[in-house]
């Protein structure tokens, strides 16, 4: 298959869309209404759209990303009005959620109506929701006039994309066509709560913290076991998706993280450990870590044996960035061909706890606590 590649040139460049990348959106648009796929920028990571009304498209998803089709699509939509149609109620916790949140990062789990066909959900009887923020996906949505069913744009198991360019990687010969918006604002996938039941359920955490979720909901929401470690044999998680092994560049990778805030000065010392521990046994050794452990690794460093490619998060003040260029690292370890990776971890608090998240699905789980 051949892939057409539109490149919102003016967005891109003025970040606001022209009357011809206004044009390319709306061609874009057509394709999926038609039963096609095109990929998208989000605000969060590209996805990967199809009529989130027909069966065929979502099958057509599942085959291009190589997907199993148990796990379910989320379903994005471009007006609050549009809600109605496709979830056979709205909770009260929803419609607090969505005054506050939509649109946004967010995407909530509500009981589907009969519009939504088995396929776009995973054979379940609810269905994800979002509306995103972003200009080009928002216009996208209305233009294509129906629900646009977009998961994450990227081969199964590899890193979500963040830019075109790992898009087209993944995906070129797989979909109709992809727009290139430029990279996404906040790098992470939506935070997924689940408001079906008594108790609101976050299933996967994104930009929309905890903290922002049980401010406006004026309540505890609790969080489900597959967020923070791994899940016992046989437990399922909530979100089906969650149990995959995801975000995983080639390499095994072994995660470093601080117990709290204040123990984050041993990381590095940790780290140096584990570097000296593995460098007979490696021979392209990578270190995805902040500023700040850079500065207090090269003092600990012995310049003639320790060496390691190093990329760097940013700051460890700046939690917003580290989300954004994660998954580019992530895979920039497979082009490297690095054989071992040893990652800064990071306290799991705000969004510190959905970046945790997707650094430790990388690194499989093999986490030190210091
Ligand atoms: P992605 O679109 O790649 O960001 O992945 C979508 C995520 O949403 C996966 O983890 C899915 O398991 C989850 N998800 C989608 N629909 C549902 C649903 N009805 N119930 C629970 N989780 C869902
Ligand atoms: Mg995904």
């Amino acid at each position: 298959m051949d892939t057409k590649i539109l490149v919102l040139e003016d967005y891109i460049s003025t970040g606001k869309l022209s009357e011809t990348d206004m044009e390319k959106l709306e061609e874009a648009a057509a394709v999926i209404k038609n039963g096609g796929l095109a990929a998208f920028p989000t605000e969060t990571v590209y996805g990967l759209g199809g009529n989130a009304l027909m069966k065929d498209a979502a099958k057509k998803i599942y085959a291009a990303k190589g997907r199993p089709s148990d796990n379910p699509l989320i379903v994005h939509i471009s007006d609050l009005k549009d809600l109605k149609g496709i979830v056979r109620d709205i909770p009260e916790a929803a419609v607090l959620l969505s005054e506050r949140f939509w649109p946004g990062p967010m995407t909530m789990i509500f009981n589907k109506s009969e519009e939504i066909p088995y396929e776009t959900t995973g054979g379940l009887d609810t269905v994800a929701v979002r509306f995103p923020s972003d200009p080009v996906a928002s216009l996208l949505i209305s233009y294509a006039k129906v629900p646009i069913a977009a998961p994450s744009a990227n081969l199964s198991g590899r890193p979500s994309t963040t830019s075109a360019e790992h898009c087209i990687e993944d995906l070129s010969g797989r979909v109709d066509m992809i727009v290139d918006g430029g990279s996404c604002r906040i790098g992470l996938e939506s935070t997924i709560i689940d408001v079906t039941g008594r108790d609101p359920v976050l299933l996967r955490p994104g930009a929309v913290t905890k903290e922002m979720l049980e401010s406006v909901l004026d309540r505890e929401v609790i969080e489900d076991a597959a967020i923070k470690g791994p899940l016992k044999g046989g437990i399922r998680p909530k979100a089906p998706g969650m149990k995959y092994r995801h975000y995983a560049p080639k390499a095994p990778m072994v995660l470093v993280a601080p117990e709290s805030a204040g123990h984050t000065a041993y990381v590095a010392d940790k780290i140096m450990e584990i570097l000296r521990e593995r460098q007979p046994e490696f021979e392209k050794i990578a270190i995805l870590c902040s500023e700040e452990c850079l500065k207090e690794l090269e003092e600990k460093a012995d310049g003639e044996t320790d060496r390691a490619d190093i990329r760097l998060t940013g700051s460890r003040s700046d939690t917003a960035g580290i989300a954004r260029g994660l998954f580019k690292h992530l895979r920039e370890f497979d082009e490297d061909k690095a054989d071992f990776i040893i990652a800064e971890g990071y306290p799991e608090d705000e969004l510190g706890l959905a970046v945790m998240n997707r650094l430790k699905k990388a690194a499989a789980w093999q986490l030190i606590y210091v």
